[in-house]
């Protein structure tokens, strides 16, 4: 991203309202010092919709290439923008009771009909330097979150835009695992080392608030997925088997019969990478479904 003048600027599009009306991101970028206009590309650190989905619109109305990690590319398809059909499917992957199931999903359709979101210019590559004026940017692929989540490391103000990956309070929910992508927790953990030791003077998270101490907050986030795996693991040993009986054994933020919509999806997502964890350390073994079925190997 760059502003006519030298020195480029960087600021999120994320918070944006996506409406049909008006110039995207117009407040933000005002007091950026800028104008759309004057965006020339825009690097997105994963394809979901509250990060992603002003992309389009800042390239119609400026111009700017789109920047995105490779892996996350078929995110972009409809049908993985449509909330009541990826929820439908995941509650029948992890055998959630039938009718409940009917009810959560009629809850979450929406009248818009889900579209595909429009595909980058650019396709991002793991340690890439981005010539960015002013800034000297690098990718640093994190996967977990989302499989083709990236962070943005600048080098010389020693800077860390982590997107997704690392909030300062907040735990970010695990993509599910698909085929080619069954082990999300390994990579999210993976992930949180490359982070380590970089010591960055402040990270800039795309959601939350600045901080600082990327290390402390490296080892809480690694600390708080070695209970909820031991949590998962014990719900094994006592006899829970589908996916939906595994996450009602784990501790969530509120009661796990309260959880709806997003949060119920996200922590149906983090059991099951969990279970994607222990399956590829060789420690469960999966019966495929709908349901699948989950057993601890002796
Ligand atoms: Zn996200």
């Amino acid at each position: 991203m760059s502003s006519r003048r030298t020195r480029a600027r960087i600021w999120s599009t994320r918070g944006g309202t996506p409406t049909r009306r008006g110039t995207p991101c117009a407040g933000g970028l005002a007091a950026a010092g800028t104008r759309v206009e004057d965006v020339r590309g825009v690097i997105v650190t994963h394809a979901h919709t509250d990060h992603y989905g002003l992309a389009g619109r800042i390239r119609e109305a400026s111009g700017a290439w789109i920047a995105l990690h490779e892996l996350d590319v078929p995110l972009l398809a409809a049908a993985e923008c449509d909330p009541a059909g990826r929820l439908a499917g995941l509650l029948e992957r992890v055998g959630a009771p039938p009718r409940l199931a009917d009810r959560l999903v009629s809850r979450a359709r929406t009248r818009r009909r889900p579209e595909d979101l429009p595909h980058p210019d650019r396709i991002l590559q793991d340690r890439e330097r981005l010539a960015v004026p002013g800034f000297d940017l690098r990718v640093l692929w994190t996967p977990g979150h989302s499989p083709g989540h990236i962070c943005l490391w600048e080098d010389r103000r020693r800077l860390l835009l982590s997107g997704d990956h690392v909030l300062p309070e907040f735990a970010v929910g695990l993509h599910e695992p698909a085929p080619g992508r069954e082990d999300p927790l390994g990579g999210y953990l993976s992930s949180l080392d490359r982070l380590a030791g970089l010591d960055p003077a402040e990270v800039l998270p795309a959601h939350e608030h600045r901080f600082t101490g990327l290390d402390a907050r490296l080892a809480a986030l690694r600390a708080h997925h070695r209970r909820r795996l031991a949590q998962v693991a014990g719900a094994l040993r006592i006899g829970a088997v589908h996916g939906w009986d595994i996450a009602a054994a784990v501790t969530w933020h509120r009661p796990f019969e309260e959880l709806r919509g997003f949060a119920l999806r996200a922590a149906l997502q983090d059991t099951l990478a969990c279970l994607g964890l222990l399956d590829a350390r060789g420690l469960v073994r999966r019966e495929t479904g709908p349901p699948e079925r989950w057993y601890p190997r002796a």
